[in-house]
């Protein structure tokens, strides 16, 4: 008898049995010595030997034997009562996997539960977005002026015949304004709006869904929804335009252009930071500290003058990095910490920046500052040469400004 056998205790169901029977199914329930999911020998050859029918035993052992044991594979796992096997089969499948029958089974019964509860809410959701956000209609005047401007440098960039399908991959680097971030923020807020839909795998266009409108697609999963009130793409295209060129806003409309001409003057400082690392060959770390730095020093003064105070400081570092020996931890940190020093002397001392430096050529002006310049400004270069609320000043100081949308 091996080391498992021992462990095992086969339960006898019925009276009366043979002692050719019973030998049968021991010799069944016969375990390999070393190894405990292999049995000794082949249930035909078990049949043989005792003189029972073929295909017999394993119908005898099931109806009439119950093995347990001392393993722990024998006390479920879910609520630790003894588990019983009557095959080779399920013996092998709790010392897989100890769980009792009623346990394995209310599991399953609750797994299909869940399953049909996902799917009831999988058609909910599909429903209420074919119901509501298809049939739903917009007008231009829906829009705020800046989310006006978006679509239109979306349309206005774009071949508009219908057999072509308008993609921007999410995966290239091509934004709609040039700066990801304010793309992201119009991208949301027309999305609150319903004008932009997000399949994001929840929903899907269906071929046979009918529906009024066209769709452009922004991206893989975004979708430009194309209003009724105008017959084509071009004519909201045109009408967006006139929109932008009109220069009619509200209030509400400058925190958004304020927020818009930040996040371009920030992105204008990104790429003085990644010419400076090739130009002073220096390493600055990209973090909420930089973030913030930057944010500061673009409120206070032109790119210009930015660009000349950043030149400034990595020359510094680049200088520090040569006399002193700087960790390779702290050298990243140097330009951050040179730059807000600067400042902060500046500002004790109640010293402003007077030189500028050239903005290099890699900074480049984004679509949407070449389109506000281009209506609104001399130059696109003039909006290099102004710190940021002097941009808005000079470009909402020739727009129409109102209380509220009329
Ligand atoms: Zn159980």
């Amino acid at each position: 008898m091996s080391e498992y056998e021992r462990d095992l205790y086969i339960i006898y169901g019925k009276e009366g049995i043979s002692e050719d029977e019973k030998e049968a199914v021991d010799a069944y329930w016969s375990l390999d010595g070393e190894d405990s999911k292999k049995f000794l020998c082949y249930v035909s050859a078990a049949e043989g030997r005792y003189g029972l029918e073929a295909g017999t035993l394993s119908k005898l052992v099931k109806e009439n034997y119950w093995v347990t044991g001392r393993y722990s594979a024998f006390f479920c796992v879910v609520c630790g009562e003894r588990t019983f096997v009557s095959s080779r089969a399920e013996y092998l499948r709790i010392k897989k996997n100890s769980k009792c029958i009623e346990c394995k089974n209310r599991e399953e019964r609750e797994r299909v539960g869940l399953e049909e509860l996902r799917l009831v809410e999988e058609l909910r959701v599909q429903r209420k977005f074919e119901e509501e956000q298809l049939q739903a209609d917009y007008s231009v005047n829906d829009l705020s002026y800046m989310e006006s401007i978006f679509i239109f440098l979306w349309l206005s960039d774009k071949n508009l015949s219908r057999d072509v399908k308008q993609i921007i991959s999410k995966e290239s680097t091509e934004t709609i304004t040039g700066i990801t971030e304010l793309d992201d923020q119009m991208i949301s807020q027309l999305v609150a709006k319903g004008v932009v839909l997000v399949l994001d795998g929840r929903v899907k266009l269906k071929d046979e869904i009918s529906c009024p409108y066209d769709f452009l697609e922004i991206s893989q999963e975004v979708f430009l929804k194309v209003s009724k009130q105008y017959s084509s793409a071009y004519d909201l295209c045109d009408k967006l335009h006139e929109i932008f060129c009109s220069g009619n806003i509200t209030i509400t409309d400058i925190d958004e252009i304020s927020f818009a001409i930040k996040s371009v003057r920030l992105n204008n400082l990104y790429s003085v930071v990644d010419w400076l690392e090739k130009d002073r060959r220096i390493v600055i770390k990209r973090n909420i500290k930089l973030d913030s730095l930057l944010q500061d020093l673009s409120s206070r003064y032109s790119l210009a003058k930015c660009t000349y105070v950043m030149f400034y400081n990595a020359k510094a570092v680049a200088s520090d990095i040569h006399t002193n020996i700087r960790s390779s931890v702290v050298q990243p940190h140097l330009f951050t910490k040179f730059t807000g020093g600067y400042l902060k002397r500046g500002d004790e001392m109640n010293l402003t920046v007077r030189y500028t430096k050239v903005v290099p050529y890699s900074v480049e002006t984004s679509v949407f500052e070449a389109l506000v310049c281009d209506t609104f400004f001399d130059t696109e270069y003039n909006w290099f040469s102004l710190s940021p609320k002097e941009v808005l000043s000079k470009w909402v100081g020739v727009m129409n400004v109102s209380e509220e949308n009329v």
